[in-house]
């Protein structure tokens, strides 16, 4: 079994960059939602675990010894950038430790991946001494993924699949460096059917959303989206690739007073 951490940075009261009508928070918890989604659908023999699965607040701490007390294999933090500048880098630790020239490799294949599957502009592999980097017993990769403040990648986290590329970019990723395989029925390459429950102008009405589908027992997150030059948030309460499990989740969601409807990706 190979163990796959997932840690969407910030979260909480800790947003992250903010930028564009976008926050950090709520792109990193997407793609960390829709990357463990497609790795246990797609993949034999991984298991995985989130630092956070909602609009949380986790300590840095906190998130570094759930990841070594669970033994994970992989520690992957997903960010997303700021300051100036476009495109994607990635970190790991800049210490010196046992398993680093391991974890250069691991790095370095999610690494590659990355910038060829999204044709991103790619600004190297780095070292720094974050925490999460410094505190993981196991091979622990950082990704910043675009800018939130530069015009066009914040335009290109808009659309409809960005969202869902990353995901799959990582997992590809992360498919190559743990030698993954892939489940018999392969479903990489059909539909996934998000149910949207909601699509609003002002993310703070989108962040309220989300939180009442919460206290209804909902997992439930924001993806940004644009439409004809207009920026919108919707609230997503599950992604399925069976169109049947979507329509159950609709229903569901009915009987407990919310509308919804599904968009196809
Ligand atoms: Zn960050």
């Amino acid at each position: 079994m190979v163990k796959i951490f997932i840690d969407p940075g910030h979260g909480g009261s800790d947003p992250g960059a903010v930028a564009n009508g976008l926050s950090e928070k709520t792109l990193t918890l997407a793609i960390g939602l829709a990357l463990r989604d497609y790795l246990l659908k797609n993949y034999q023999n991984v298991s995985v675990r989130m630092s956070r699965t909602s609009d949380q607040t986790v300590s840095l701490n906190s998130r570094t010894q759930t990841a070594n007390q669970w033994g994970a294999d992989l520690y992957l933090s997903i960010h997303v950038n700021a300051g100036g500048g476009s495109g994607f880098e990635s970190y790991i630790w800049n210490g010196q430790f046992t398993k680093k020239s391991r974890t250069q490799q691991v790095r370095s294949t999610i690494h590659q991946t990355i910038v060829n599957t999204k044709n991103w502009q790619d600004r190297g592999q780095k070292e720094a001494n974050f925490h999460v980097l410094r505190e993981t017993r196991m091979s622990a990769v950082l990704t910043e993924n675009g800018f939130i403040d530069h015009q066009s990648d914040a335009r290109a986290m808009r659309g409809d699949n960005w969202v869902e590329n990353a995901a799959i970019a990582h997992a590809v990723g992360i498919e190559k460096a743990f030698q993954l395989k892939r489940q018999d029925n392969d479903l990489a390459d059909d539909p996934l059917y998000r149910v949207v429950v909601g699509s609003f102008r002002e993310d703070q009405n989108a962040r309220s959303r989300v939180s009442t589908l919460q206290r209804s027992g909902y997992e439930a997150y924001i993806l940004p989206y644009a439409q004809q030059g207009q920026r919108y948030y919707r609230v997503i309460a599950g992604a399925f690739y069976q169109k049947q499990n979507a329509e159950k989740r609709l229903d569901s969601l009915k009987k407990d007073g919310f509308d919804g409807f599904l968009v196809v990706v």
